[in-house]
């Protein structure tokens, strides 16, 4: 019986929208939540998948954002000053929206399964704040 299975995810982040028209533009910074949710059939030990396996597939990427600064390549002027000092910072070829990052978790949690699964969809919310988020959703 397809069954879904869902574990969370938190970590702290700088980001900002050079483009945006309103406040988004500035440097700030938001406690971020992921829900990593996935779906498809049990297997033999009753499971979709073990939740520490589940852990494994993006705790290293949730660790590498971490207290970082994540910053769009274009945004020439944040990149120089993160840089000048030394400050953990990502960079990332796309505006840092809740979108493109649930985009880009989804693609990491899909490079990252195992042999062998018995998934048929991989579903990503990323959380900004406490009312929204944004969710994708990948077929595999
Ligand atoms: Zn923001």
């Amino acid at each position: 019986m397809r069954t879904t299975i869902s574990k969370q995810f938190r970590w702290e982040m700088g980001h900002r929208l050079p483009l945006h028209k309103g406040l988004c533009r500035n440097i700030h910074g938001h406690s971020y939540e992921a829900h990593v949710i996935l779906s498809g059939e049990l297997d033999e030990q009753g499971m979709v998948m073990d939740y520490f396996d589940m852990k494994m597939l993006i705790q290293s990427k949730v660790d590498e954002l971490d207290h970082a600064f994540l910053c769009d390549a274009s945004d020439a002027v944040v990149l120089d000053f993160l840089k000048e000092h030394s400050l953990k910072h990502v960079i990332v070829n796309f505006p840092t929206t809740a979108e493109n990052i649930a985009h880009m978790l989804c693609e990491h949690v899909v490079s990252k399964l195992p042999h062998g699964h018995r998934l048929d969809t991989v579903k990503i919310r990323v959380f900004e704040t406490e009312k929204t988020y944004a969710e994708v959703e990948q077929s595999i």
